[in-house]
């Protein structure tokens, strides 16, 4: 039995979390569960998991909280702020962490649990993003397992031989990691009319079902740029050992190349519930509810080269990756800006990686070196994109 504790319960990977986990009630025991706005949902979770915790990210919500645990009859104990989310995913009785919050606000208790030596499940590429080297540090000092739960890095991780060891790609033969995406719902749509892109086309993903957030970095790329920092610092790569290829059907969704010629692809249907059943029941294989591929049913599978001009966020992430750990927090800080300005309707969707270039333009080269100093480059690199919208966009 291994009790878990679900960070961002309420979001895509969290319900889909707890969707696995209740197919299992004889292997997983839940401890906590998180989330934010939606609380009557944390709280039907809540009466269906039967946690020992519920927590909110801050206490502007309690009062309903309590209300709707009445409503559902859930005796567990309500926490609010960020030391519960921390002290929740590293509490004794844990074993494993989903860490499932989006974006930077996922990093301080992703971290608490790498430190207190957790499996985490790591659905939140943000915090790896942002701290990079810390992140892995602290893993390797407390003996935390990381399992990625992001479907290409779940894929990449399950194409690596058994013995790999972190950073040692050519010692186990491997040429490239194939970072496979689907180039998102404006593959082929004209350049010229990508500055009337709407919020609604932006949020439609061609092939997943995912969060607010994911769904737009998805149609600018910018999640494929994260993924590959993300690759990067999960698999000790370097940025040149990643190729970034096209794959829009998502059947397959990463691949390693070997020295020999052979060529290993992970694939399955795109529904989140794979890896994270992978993630949960590591090393064994567990049923996850997803529908089995059909290949009689599949009529293309083709792949291409990603542009430039077409994605230009995915070129600022990679040179984010080569040039360092300031470069990726501040990127990563200035994006989650301009896509919720861009979802509040105050900038274009062109302007997304418009505000991500000037900022890091605007912003002088430093070393960064511990978790403090990532989370001045965050407040920073906020603080510059906001400005460079209000001066460019007044809003
Ligand atoms: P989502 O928006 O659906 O859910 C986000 C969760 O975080 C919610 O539970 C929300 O309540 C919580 N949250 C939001 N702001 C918070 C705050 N300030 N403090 C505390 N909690 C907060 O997002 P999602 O699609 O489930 O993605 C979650 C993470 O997983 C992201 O980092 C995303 O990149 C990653 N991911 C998602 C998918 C997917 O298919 N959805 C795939 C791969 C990786
Ligand atoms: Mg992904």
């Amino acid at each position: 039995m291994q009790t878990i504790t679900v960070l961002g319960a309420t979001g895509s990977i969290g319900c889909s979390t707890l969707d696995v986990v209740n197919r299992h009630p004889d292997k997983y025991r839940v401890f906590a569960i998180t989330g934010y706005a939606q609380v009557e949902l944390l709280m039907k979770q809540a009466q269906a998991c039967a946690p020992r915790f519920v927590v909110l990210a801050d206490d502007n919500y309690l009062e309903q909280a309590k209300q709707y645990a009445l409503q559902y009859g859930v005796t567990a104990e309500i926490l609010c702020g960020a030391k519960a989310l921390e002290d929740v995913a590293c509490a004794a009785e844990v074993d494993a962490v989903m860490a499932a919050i989006v974006g930077a606000a996922g990093l301080l208790p992703t971290l608490a649990a790498v430190k207190a030596g957790k499996k985490v499940l790591l659905a939140n590429k943000e915090a790896l993003v942002m701290s990079g080297a810390l992140f892995i540090d602290a893993a390797k000092q407390s003996g935390a397992q990381i399992l990625p739960i992001d479907s290409e890095h779940n894929a990449i991780f399950q194409c690596l031989p058994e013995n790999f060891q972190y950073g040692k790609l050519s010692a186990a033969g491997i040429q490239k990691i194939l970072l496979t995406g689907s180039g998102g719902p404006f593959r082929q749509r004209s350049l010229e009319s990508f500055s009337s892109i709407t919020i609604d086309e932006a949020s439609t993903h061609p092939n997943w079902s995912m969060g607010r957030k994911i769904t737009i970095d998805s149609a600018t790329m910018m999640n494929k740029g994260l993924e590959f920092i993300e690759a990067c610092w999960l698999f000790g790569a370097k940025a040149n050992d990643i190729q970034v290829v096209i794959h829009p059907q998502s059947i397959i969704h990463s691949m390693v190349q070997y020295i020999d010629g052979s060529v290993i692809a992970q694939m399955g249907n795109p529904d989140m519930r794979t890896p994270i059943a992978y993630g949960l029941a590591h090393p064994e294989r567990i049923d996850a509810g997803v529908a089995p591929l059909d290949f009689a049913e599949m009529a293309n599978f083709t792949f291409q080269t990603p542009c430039y001009e077409r994605y230009p966020n995915l070129k600022l992430a990679i040179q984010a990756c080569e040039e360092g750990q300031a470069a990726t927090t501040r990127l990563n800080a200035a994006n989650e800006v301009a896509v919720s300005h861009f979802l509040d309707g105050h900038i274009g969707f062109c302007d997304i990686a418009r505000v991500n270039e000037e900022t890091l333009n605007q912003m002088e080269q430093v070393s960064v070196s511990s978790i403090q100093q990532i989370l001045d480059q965050d407040k920073a690199a906020r603080t510059v994109a906001v400005d460079i919208i209000r001066g460019k966009f007044a809003c």
